[in-house]
């Protein structure tokens, strides 16, 4: 026993290291918690699960450009069409799953029927609708400056932002002065009861996110057009070869400081979350759904799909991504785990590089089937809450809506939580009543997150199995010779 226990821990050390870290940060947290500690405290005792995220996020970048620029540059314009149409058609299929999946429990289990919650509409908050969510996924895709990109998305802002000087004009009226950046200028009269401390941007701004789906679609035309250049290109891709090659480096070494920092990431979001005890019973039967969804969904059906259209054992297969769903659990952003996904799917799952290189950044960008899942079943909630009776056409509105939201979502924490207005303006229930779930949604965030990430990582390995005639090396099982393309 001792000789297999010492066996499993040299292949799966750090695998156990980071799932003691979640652990021990959760009792961590919970102790502390009657602590009373100080602001200041706690900013210091998070310090080392920040420096985490910061290590995560700082990779993203130059793993996404040079993932896709080298991968693309080495494919043939035939395959690379047939994997982008296959990648984009599964992605969207599975994500409309999750949402019927997500649906098909909400209605069954009815969790916001009954009486201990009460719909808490402000009124005349701000309102995005689902043309102003498609025109950001555009603009997102074309950004006008590349540099700003790398730390600004395009948003519609649709929660308060404390930012704008206002003038009250009468006791509940607001006066919204439009900041510069505003390219509409519009000027905005918000009614709010109570009057407000907080005071509402409605008009276009920038989010200070990074934005990936700009990148990716930058970087994967790059490469696409380097490979078109033969000789001439083959500097530029060699560089990019040189930077992929340093960043999964840099993550073999980091890996090792991940399970220090899981402790305290935890421990301190931990500390910063509302008392559970004001969670009513109707919340409580809201978490059950969304988690059961989570788990059909990425547990039987999506295993189910892997199967079928690769005859491979799926378990086996998400065994080496495990280490890939605790940095999920953990950090609550698919694109901060895509250095770890990607470090799993190559070393644990050996799926072909290239496949990988253009599957994952793409995936951690549009493919959200827990965030699909989650605002379907949270709307649904909602109007049950509201004692509002959805008609069939509601609910295809919800389930085209959903897979939108999703797709327009950032891999970041509750960001699912922000597009989640888009479906319930779809069918006019109250945006405000997201105020509802808030308590709860960081913990759910987790979970989404977590199979997200499964989503984007047997996409690959189903990808890789279609394409495996286009890319002979391609597949779960083979090891690849060198590094490369
Ligand atoms: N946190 C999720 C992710 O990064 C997005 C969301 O559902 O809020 O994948």
């Amino acid at each position: 026993l001792g000789q297999s226990l010492r066996n499993f821990l040299k292949r799966n050390g750090l695998l156990t290291l980071s799932v003691l870290a979640v652990l021990t940060g959760c009792v961590l947290g919970f102790v502390l918690r009657g602590s009373q500690l100080s602001t200041q405290a706690k900013i210091y005792f998070s310090f080392p699960g920040e420096l985490l995220m910061r290590m995560l996020k700082m990779l993203i970048l130059p793993l996404i450009t040079s993932s896709l620029m080298s991968g693309l540059s080495s494919m043939e314009s035939k395959a690379c069409c047939r994997m982008g149409v296959l990648t984009v058609t599964y992605y969207l299929w599975t994500t409309f799953i999750a949402v019927v999946v997500g649906i098909l429990l909400v209605i069954i289990i009815k969790p916001g029927v009954g009486t201990d919650m009460e719909s808490n509409r402000l009124g005349g908050g701000p309102v995005m609708t689902s043309a102003d969510a498609l025109l950001d996924l555009i603009r997102n895709m074309v950004p006008s400056n590349l540099i700003e990109a790398t730390f600004q998305q395009y948003k519609t802002d649709l929660v308060p932002i404390l930012k704008l000087p206002t003038r009250t004009i009468q006791p509940n009226f607001v006066y919204v002065v439009p900041d510069d950046s505003d390219p509409s200028g519009r000027t905005v009269y918000l009614e709010l009861t109570p009057p407000p401390e907080v005071q509402y941007k409605t008009s276009p701004g920038s989010s200070q996110q990074m934005n990936v789906l700009g990148i990716v679609i930058f970087s994967a035309t790059m490469g696409l057009l380097l490979g078109r250049m033969g000789e001439r290109g083959a500097p530029l891709v060699n560089v990019c070869q040189c930077i992929n090659e340093c960043v999964m480096k840099i993550i073999n070494a980091a890996v090792w400081y991940f399970p220090f920092g899981i402790i305290f990431l935890v421990a301190g979001k931990i500390l910063d979350m509302q008392d559970p005890s004001t969670l009513g019973r109707k919340l409580g039967w809201y978490t059950l759904t969304v988690l059961a969804g989570l788990f059909v969904h990425g547990l039987i059906l999506l295993p189910l799909f892997y199967f079928l259209l690769t005859r491979k054992n799926p378990f086996t297969y998400i065994r080496g991504l495990l280490q890939a769903m605790v940095i999920a659990l953990a950090t609550s952003s698919s694109s901060a785990t895509l250095p770890i996904t990607m470090k799993c799917l190559l070393e644990n799952c050996h799926v072909d590089r290239q496949i990988a290189r253009f599957v994952l950044p793409v995936g951690a960008t549009i493919n959200m089937d827990g965030t699909a899942l989650y605002e379907a079943v949270a709307a649904i909630f909602i109007a049950q809450v509201n004692d509002y009776e959805l008609d069939f056409g509601q609910l295809v509105t919800i389930s085209i809506t959903a897979t939108a939201a999703s797709i327009g979502a950032a891999g970041i924490p509750q960001a699912g939580l922000v597009t989640m207005v888009i479906v319930l303006t779809s069918v006019g229930l109250p945006p405000d009543d997201i105020t509802l779930i808030v308590a709860i949604d960081w913990v759910l965030d987790r979970f989404r997150t977590m199979i997200n990430v499964l989503g984007d990582a047997l996409a690959a390995g189903i990808i890789a199995h279609l394409c495996r005639k286009d890319f002979p090396l391609s597949g779960a099982g083979k090891t690849l010779p060198s590094y490369g393309t």
